[in-house]
């Protein structure tokens, strides 16, 4: 099937056009340096720009895949979780431009999302199941378990306070690097040592793994660079940047990567799909690389303009739910912005 998907969960505006697999266009409109000055994504802002941007970013897809409105056979739309105000934008849009073409709308979980923008990683072979995916950017951090991408994702942990793109971002303000602060504190990072300084783990004493064996926490840690950054200011030596920026970057991907290994392992699944922003990190996908091997598990990483958000992987879950023979959404869906992993498709007419 030919499907349009529109994706405006959080600061990016992304319209794709997938036939089945493939993969036609992906347009992304990112309204994140407005967002730069205030050090995050402003919700409000985020979906004004997503009201500006949309109906452009339709005509610059469809013109990239060289369709028409017409030649769709369904519209797909991100329903949540997300903002809620950006998830309605995009809701609404979606719901006018199926309406108007008479087209099946096909309302979807952005987490899932994610995960089927593996199948359109150019050259790839299917995705086999189960796979554990590990979803790391700037508004999740969530480790689930894919028996089956349209009809069964279970939700294993995620973070119990701030996302770790958004530990990234905090920290990279706390050593006066801009937004967004993952790029930054990657390269900052380059010239230090990751062992220079032994931030804490969260979640990852044993007291704590008992009850949150998948979950993640990254406050602590942003606290602990606080107090660091603190202790020089008071002794009045130059904060180490780099080491500070290597250490802090080295405790996150730990934490990633030795939960997701020892979810892979403890249900005997030796698949892991990374998806999300925080992808971009090179030492990320150097560790995990590096200790799946060792450990026997194959990684799946898509490019990153599939990782990062995009209509074009919502686009290619609502393929896959129309081949799979699920019926549309009804119109009486609404943004939700806490949808659980579970909920795949929303609101399906019986
Ligand atoms: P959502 O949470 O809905 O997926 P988002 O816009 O917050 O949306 P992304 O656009 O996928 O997330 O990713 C942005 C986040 O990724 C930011 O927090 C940014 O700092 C982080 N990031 C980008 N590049 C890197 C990097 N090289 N290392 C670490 N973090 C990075
Ligand atoms: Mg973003
Ligand atoms: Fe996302």
């Amino acid at each position: 099937p030919l499907v349009l998907g529109i994706e405006t969960s959080c600061d990016e505006t992304g319209i794709g056009i997938v036939r089945g697999r493939t993969l036609l266009s992906n347009t992304i409109a990112s309204s994140m340096d407005e967002h730069a000055r205030y050090g995050g994504v402003v919700p409000e802002v985020a979906a004004r720009a997503h009201l500006e941007a949309l109906q452009p970013s339709i005509d610059a897809a469809l013109t990239e895949a060289g369709v028409a409105l017409d030649d769709l056979d369904a519209v797909a739309v991100t329903s949540g979780p997300g903002l809620a105000g950006a998830l309605m934008v995009g809701v609404g849009a979606a719901k006018g431009l199926a309406v108007s073409i008479d087209k099946p709308l096909y309302a979807v979980n952005h987490l899932v999302g994610h995960i089927a923008a593996d199948i359109l990683t150019p050259d790839a072979e299917p995705l086999e199941y189960p796979t554990i995916a590990l979803l790391v950017s700037g508004g999740h951090t969530s480790l689930l378990h894919v028996r089956d991408l349209t009809t069964d994702v279970e939700l294993l942990g995620e973070t119990v306070d701030d996302a770790a793109g958004e530990a990234f971002d905090k920290v990279a303000r706390l050593l006066s690097l801009p937004y967004p602060g993952g790029p930054e504190i990657d390269r900052a990072a380059l010239d230090g040592d990751p062992k220079a300084i032994r931030f804490p783990r969260g979640l990852s004493k044993a007291s704590d793994l008992a009850k949150h064996r998948y979950d993640f926490s990254f406050s602590g840690l942003k606290t602990a660079v606080a107090r660091w950054i603190e202790r020089c200011d008071a002794e009045g030596i130059d904060v180490p940047v780099a080491d500070v920026a290597a250490s802090f970057r080295e405790a996150v991907v730990d934490v990633l990567v030795t939960k997701a290994l020892a979810a892979c392992e403890d249900l005997g699944v030796p698949r892991l799909l990374l998806g999300g922003g925080v992808i971009a990190n090179r030492r990320l996908r150097e560790v995990a690389l590096a200790r799946a091997e060792a450990a026997g598990v194959t990684v799946r990483i898509p490019p990153l303009s599939l990782c990062t958000d995009n209509g074009a992987m919502i686009a290619a879950l609502a393929a896959e739910l129309i081949s799979s023979g699920r019926r549309p959404s009804t119109l009486s869906f609404g943004a939700d912005s806490t949808l659980p992993v579970t909920e795949i498709q929303v609101a399906e007419r019986s």
